[in-house]
């Protein structure tokens, strides 16, 4: 932020989806899993940090069949080509998924890589069965084959944080999701 000068103050971000709608949308993400999910197969979820941490948090409260928890960085290449490409970290392939049932979970499905790229790895190791499930999904053409199973709502194609999601680490803590303005996304890098 300090790059390009400008630091917007909470209060200043306009809000793209309010708490109480993050919520609503949180518990008929939790109630379609739930419906989809035997009450008697153990559930491994796996979410992509950072951004996935406060989805994960809340949704898992509401989740009633026996769960597992897994955390694995995935970050897109930087460089001029961002975004193009992204760097599985080993976590994802050091999980042991052969025949369990696997919920991959993103706060925010953009372009589609780095879903695309953990769901491979993940399917590669033979899981039982594999679902994604995305808060947002930005609306914007996609290069890549990927139709998450549970997505929260559809938002607009702009940059947005709160939510788990980030710009240079900041903002993640918001309880809502809002958009950062051009002029203060561009001094910070995504993950
Ligand atoms: P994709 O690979 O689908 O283009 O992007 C997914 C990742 O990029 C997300 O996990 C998130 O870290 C980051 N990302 C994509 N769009 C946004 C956005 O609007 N805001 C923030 N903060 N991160 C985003
Ligand atoms: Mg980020």
């Amino acid at each position: 932020m300090a790059a390009s000068g400008y630091a917007p103050r909470r209060t200043d971000l306009p809000v793209v989806i309010s708490e109480a709608r993050v919520r609503h949308l949180v518990r008929r993400l939790a109630a379609a899993i739930c419906a989809d999910h035997s009450e008697g197969d153990t559930l491994v979820i796996v979410a992509v940090l950072k951004a996935a941490v406060v989805f994960l948090a809340d949704l898992i409260r509401h989740l009633t069949m026996p769960l597992e928890i897994e955390l694995v960085n995935a970050r897109s290449y930087s460089g001029t080509r961002r975004r193009e490409a992204v760097e599985i970290l080993d976590d994802v392939l050091e999980l042991e998924l052969t025949g369990r049932h696997v919920l991959l979970l993103d706060c925010v499905l953009d372009s589609g890589h780095t879903l695309a790229a953990v769901l491979g790895a993940i399917v590669a190791q033979a899981p039982a069965s594999v679902k994604t499930c995305v808060l947002l999904r930005k609306r914007r053409p996609r290069t890549v084959d990927i139709e998450p199973e549970y997505v929260g709502t559809d938002i607009p194609d702009v940059f947005v944080v709160g939510y788990g999601l980030d710009c240079d680490n900041r903002w993640r803590h918001l309880p809502f999701v809002a958009e950062l303005p051009e002029a203060a996304a561009s001094g910070g890098g995504e993950e």
